[in-house]
């Protein structure tokens, strides 16, 4: 079936007019008419829109232009509810936006559509892209391809449970604090948080703006190397984002890692990690070795510190940032006798209670009295965590450490308990303060039930490349990746 198939099979077929546009895109479409009532990985899905992009696409190539050299040519990415599509809804998981329609595209989005991409869905998501299991999104829970009693991580829960039951052949998802790699890692796919400044975040709906990025979701590496090699670059319309050349991401997968020197950071074998994934993760280190790489031991010191020091940084950049979520600017409104009774009617019934807990927790820290003891010594801490990889990266070409410290986990399992909730991100969050890379790829199985383990690379700035070197030599020694869960 053609929606199992990666960007670069369906590319060929394409382009030697083996199958059509239309006819991709219709087997995502039957995948998600089949499973989707069980995975819930959508919000919705615009079928017509979607056919009517394959059809354009299909006449380009009939008529010959320059189409079938693109390389995103017919190929389904399926979208997280947080990017804005033009002429398509916004909620990101949420009520508050009410029927809001995206009177733009964002840029990555845009830069999709022109290299072929048939941009369609929208993948559900924690609201706000609050949370680690999609357990937060205002449109129900979305469930784990590999077992439904399960989460699929989050909070780009959608995204990855889409790429992994076949219902598109790759995503968008967005990361602030691991809500790609997470995700990734729990439905055994490939998920890639590109450097802070690689990607222009216009048309992303800011959760905390110093930490956000967005990227892809896919089948395999190489796949995952395309789309962000379509994706990247520097735009006038996001002043964080860098003007560094982008890299022929493709052309770095030359499966060669002899005398790349990798390192394993002690302070990541914490008590919490789950025994499976530990030896899963032992095993890839194993394999990555035998590939020629050489593996030392280093430190990163303050990781300890990074979950407590996210949570104030991330929690004050969202209170501020979803301040235009007031009734007026945007979707819903709830009326009250004034206006501030109106705002907080709003944000009351608008808002879920994560939101709640972190627009409250953002407000408190950056209050006057509050903020030098909190707001501003988690700037300090986030300098030294920087510093800690840094430093690190002046010996070793890549990090290596588990993504997740369990598997999936139940649903309800955690929703209770926000800070259990909060320590399932204990890998990811660092990246995220560091500003550096991170790539998670599958590396091995639970055994009972069978859930997938992911493996994460963490890279010096703009080294997305050799990130992408190292998942993919690993890839093409070892069958992870081509395991599909039975729907
Ligand atoms: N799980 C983390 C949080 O709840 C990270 C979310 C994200 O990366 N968007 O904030």
């Amino acid at each position: 079936m053609l929606n199992q198939l990666t960007i670069s099979e369906l590319t060929t077929k394409l382009a030697g007019r083996e199958i059509s546009a239309r006819e991709i895109v219709q087997s995502c479409l039957d995948q998600i008419a089949r499973v989707d009532g069980k995975i819930h990985a959508f919000i919705s899905c615009d079928n017509q829109d979607a056919l009517a992009q394959a059809d354009f696409v299909d006449k380009q190539i009939t008529s010959g232009s320059a189409c079938a050299q693109k390389p995103l040519m017919g190929i389904p990415i399926a979208v997280k509810d947080v990017l804005a599509v033009r002429n398509q809804p916004l909620n990101c998981g949420s009520k508050i936006l009410g029927k809001f329609i995206s009177p733009y595209d964002a840029t990555v989005i845009e830069k999709l559509k022109s290299a072929g991409a048939i941009v369609f869905g929208r993948c559900n998501m924690d609201e706000f892209a609050m949370g680690s299991s999609t357990e937060n999104s205002a449109f129900g829970v979305t469930r784990n391809p590999w077992d439904p009693t399960r989460i699929p991580g989050g909070s780009s829960g959608g995204s990855a449970a889409a790429v992994a039951a076949g219902e598109c052949i790759a995503a968008l998802g967005s990361d602030t604090g691991g809500s790609i790699r997470q995700p990734a890692a729990l439905c055994g796919v490939v998920g890639l948080k590109p450097t802070y400044g690689r990607v222009s975040r216009y048309g992303l709906v800011a959760f905390a703006s110093s930490l956000d990025q967005i990227g892809p979701f896919a089948k395999n590496v190489s796949d995952a190397a395309t789309v962000l090699g379509v994706m990247s670059g520097h735009d006038l319309r996001d002043s964080t984002s860098v003007p560094h050349p982008v890299p022929d991401y493709s052309g770095a997968l030359n499966g060669n890692i002899r005398g790349l020197k990798l390192g394993l950071p002690r302070e990541y074998m914490i008590g919490g990690l789950n025994a499976e994934v530990k030896s899963a993760v032992d095993a890839a280190v194993k394999t990555l070795s035998a590939l020629g790489a050489e593996v030392v031991e280093i430190s990163l010191p303050h990781t300890d510190y990074a979950v407590a020091t996210y949570y104030i940084i991330a929690t004050a950049e969202a209170s501020a940032n979803l301040a235009r979520f007031d009734g007026v600017r945007y979707g819903a409104r709830a009326e009250g006798n004034d206006v501030l009774e109106m705002y907080g009617n709003t944000r009351g019934a608008g808002f879920g209670a994560e939101v709640k807990r972190r627009v409250i927790l953002g407000t408190y820290v950056l209050s006057s009295g509050y903020y030098d003891a909190y707001y501003l010594r988690a700037q300090r801490v986030r300098t030294l965590i920087r510093n800690d990889f840094l430093r690190a990266f002046e010996t070793v070409d890549a990090i290596v450490t588990p993504t997740a410290p369990t598997a999936a986990f139940k649903i309800g399992e955690k929703s209770d308990d926000p800070l259990q909730m909060y320590l399932s991100d204990i890998f990811t969050i660092s990246c995220n303060l560091a500003g550096i890379c991170g790539v998670s790829l599958p590396c091995g199985f639970t055994r009972n039930p069978q859930l997938p383990i992911g493996l994460q690379l963490l890279g010096k700035p703009f080294g997305e490349e050799t990130l992408l070197r190292i998942a993919h030599a690993f890839e093409q020694n070892t069958a992870w990746h081509e395991k599909r869960p039975l729907l």
